[in-house]
This record gives structure tokens, sequence and C-alpha cells, in this order.
């Protein structure tokens, strides 16, 4: 398989195309920017907080000699939930995997980045871990577009929100929707997971 390293990646425009400005979807945040005021580093109480904590991370680093496709050669998906720590509750080591992030840990969503993870950069396993106590176990679409459409005056009704009712039909369904995409070679291995926020234990679905 052909897959990007370091040195494939030297003299790519990594600002190129990937991201259609133009398409509908992005207009709420083009629009949204415009009228905010440039700033250049803006500092806030996050900022400085975690500025300080990555000076005595950077302090001890000694891990900027790895290779950019993952050793491991797999990758997890899984929600932004702030209360799931992947690294820690997986043992993933820096350098060994892709942790792919978004609400709800949708694959639909995410397909973007798997592609560019297997095609580009050999990853051939992928875990799908959803959670208990999902926030996009909690509304509709229709419910979204009210909310968005009540704070900003926006109309949202282009965006599938993808919540889910379910949960374990939720992580049988994204598995099946990456068993059956045609970006998602039937060699990769795919499993389905649910994370327990309550005990940290990950359960099999599928
Ligand atoms: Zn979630």
């Amino acid at each position: 398989m052909t897959v990007l390293d370091s040195a494939g990646l030297r003299g790519v425009d990594t600002t190129a195309g990937l991201v259609n400005q133009s398409d509908p979807k992005w207009s709420i945040t083009a629009a949204s920017q415009k009228s905010r005021p440039k700033t250049s580093a803006m500092s806030t109480a996050i900022t400085n907080a975690l500025t300080a904590n990555n000076a005595s991370y950077a302090a001890s680093f000694t891990k900027g000699d790895l290779a950019l496709p993952p050793a491991k050669k797999y990758l997890v998906l899984t929600c932004m939930d702030a209360r799931i720590d992947p690294a820690a509750a997986l043992g993933i080591e820096l350098g060994d995997a892709h942790v792919i992030r978004n609400a709800g840990a949708s694959a639909v969503d995410a397909l973007r980045s798997i592609i560019i993870s297997e095609q580009l950069l050999g990853t051939n396993e992928i875990l799908l871990i959803k959670h208990t106590g999902c926030g996009m176990l909690t509304f509709t679409n229709k419910d979204a577009y009210a909310i968005v459409s009540e704070n900003l005056g926006a109309d949202a009704s282009n965006i599938d929100f993808l919540p889910f009712p379910v949960l374990d039909e939720a992580v049988k369904n994204d598995v099946e929707f990456l068993k059956k995409s045609e970006f998602v070679p039937d060699a990769v291995k795919i499993s389905g997971w649910i994370y327990q926020v309550e005990t940290g234990k990950i359960v099999s679905v599928v």
C-alpha cells in the first residue's frame, strides 16, 4: 500500500482544498468570522492555563522523532465527550494510532478522516466507540434546528446533526455504514464498542 511518510509530506501544500469553502455548510462559520474583530494572539484564562501546562509538557518532551504514519496501524473513532480519555482508557501511546473524535463518534462525519488515515497513512483496523450518556441520544435534528434558529437566527436545516435514539443500534449502523462504504477496503477490520462513562470499561457490540 502506498502511504505518506514524514518525507512524503514535505512540499505538500497542506492548506490545499480538502474543505470546499463555498459549500453551504461552511457558510455559517465564514459569516460569523467576518463579523468578529481580528485579534492576533488572544489571551484568556484558558489559554494562559493551557500554555503553562504546555510549557511543562514540552520541557520534558522526548518523542519528537516519531514517524508520521501510526506505528500500530489502527484508528479509534470516538465521541468528543469530555469524559472520555482514549489514550488513557485504551493505553494508546504517542505515535501508535489515529484518534478521530466528533459528536457521537459518527462514522458518516468521520469518513473524510478515515479515508485519509487508511489510504494515505496506512491504517487497516477501526475501533468505533460510542458511549453511554451520549448527548446525541438527547435531541433530534428538529430540536437542534430550533435551538440554532433561536440562538443565532440562522437556518441550520441543511445540516444533519446525526443524532441517534438507540445506542447499540447506532454502533451497529455505523459499523455497517463503514463495511458497505466503497471507501473502506474489505480487508479493514472493523469493530463496534460502547464505552461506559460510569465504569471506564469498553463493551463489545459488534
Ligand atoms: Zn457522546
